[in-house]
């Protein structure tokens, strides 16, 4: 049975890893085979709207998946319903659209951020006058990892914001001075069995996350983002992994956005959980049962942004393990990254600590 994945990059490189011990095979879809998915298993090699390559990878596959959320969605639908895709196409659509994503959000009484949409001065001056200031400008589409944002502070850096930014549909929200940031990941199976993982601490610098540390305690707090992943998931109807960002400010969560897919803050749970948030998904698309999400011990994820460090350094830490995407090393590019994994929340923050001196000094003042 063949897995088509549109996208070939890291995630679906450990989408292959996760999946391969389960028996399947897997198709891609990239702008070329030397894609960190594309090194270790075959890919169809074209643009993600290419309407015929998306044929032939749904003609060799039993399901399509997608391995980040700025896929073609047109080129999906046009599929039509004979292709089994998963996860839903109307969630792929929600967080494609971060108006679309606040919407929902609302209506289903997750707590966001005030905001409102921007595609012309008229709307700026009315975004800034209700929602105030300081506030984000960010495009309604296409963001990842800090890209498409700026953060404003006065109405000069608005008009600058603005300038940057225009000729695409914006949203300007308010800027939460949050005590810090937390995810969860969850999966839910064809038949609705839904499994969720304990919560992720997040740290992020311009827009990329740098570190994350789980489980992370406060009960409550797991339990009410649980609580609202489980209404996104129930919404749709999810077949797959999803995981949403919050803001936490003052013990109270705030959504920041979802991605309909295996996440970057999910990373940890290779090593440090009874199944991988990878395992999971495949096993949820394919109608399986689903895996424990129990953690194994306490989990630092490290991602290394730009280059790698040097191997020896890392693989003579005892608690650490080495990912590497197969990727050309560039500044602000996620190349791989390391997960520590430690019986006790001391030690893996000693072990983290340590490398973090090398890896990333300026993630390090925040453990
Ligand atoms: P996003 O692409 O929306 O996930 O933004 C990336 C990162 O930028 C977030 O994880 C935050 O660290 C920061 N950020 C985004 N929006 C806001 C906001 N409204 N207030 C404060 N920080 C933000």
């Amino acid at each position: 049975m063949t897995i088509g994945v549109v996208g070939g990059g890291q995630l679906g490189r450990m989408l292959a890893l996760a999946g391969i011990p389960l028996g399947q095979k897997f198709l891609f879809l990239d702008r070329s085979t030397d894609t960190p998915a594309g090194q270790i298993a075959p890919s169809l090699v074209g643009e993600f709207t290419d309407q015929k390559l998306l044929r032939a990878l749904a003609a060799r596959s039993e399901v399509l998946t997608f391995d980040w959320e700025n896929v073609s969605l047109a080129g999906l639908r046009a599929l039509g319903r004979a292709t089994r895709i998963a996860p839903p196409l109307a969630a792929l659509a929600m967080s494609q659209d971060r108006i679309a994503e606040k919407r929902l959000f609302t209506k289903l009484a997750i707590p966001t951020t005030r905001h409102l949409a921007v595609d012309s001065v008229p709307s700026l001056v009315r975004a800034l006058r209700t929602v105030g200031l300081p506030g984000v400008l960010k495009t309604r589409r296409l963001g990842y990892d800090g890209k498409g944002q700026a953060v404003v502070r006065t109405i000069e850096e608005a008009w600058h914001g603005f300038e940057k930014l225009r000729g695409v549909p914006l949203i300007y929200e308010e800027f939460v001075p949050f005590d810090f940031e937390v995810s969860i990941i969850g999966a839910r199976s064809r038949s609705g069995e839904i499994a969720i993982y304990p919560l992720n601490r997040n740290l992020h610098r311009d827009g990329i996350l740098r570190l994350t540390r789980a489980p992370f305690g406060p009960a409550a707090l797991q339990r009410r983002a649980a609580h609202h992943l489980r209404r996104v998931l129930e919404h749709f109807r999810y077949e797959g992994v999803l995981n949403v960002e919050f803001f936490v400010r003052r013990g109270k969560l705030i959504a920041n956005e979802t991605a309909p897919r295996v996440h970057n803050s999910g990373h940890w749970t290779i090593e440090g959980a009874a199944t991988s948030q990878f395992e999971n998904h495949l096993r949820a698309i394919l109608g399986l049962p689903l895996g424990a999400t129990t953690a194994r011990g306490h989990a630092a994820m490290i991602n290394l942004i730009g280059t790698l460090p040097a191997r020896p350094l890392v693989l003579a830490t005892p608690e650490a393990h080495w990912h590497d995407y197969g990727k050309e090393e560039r500044p602000g590019r996620k190349v791989g990254h390391v997960t520590v994994l430690a019986d006790s929340a001391q030690r893996r923050d000693a072990a983290a600590r340590k490398l973090l001196r090398a890896i990333d000094p300026v993630a390090l003042r925040a453990l």
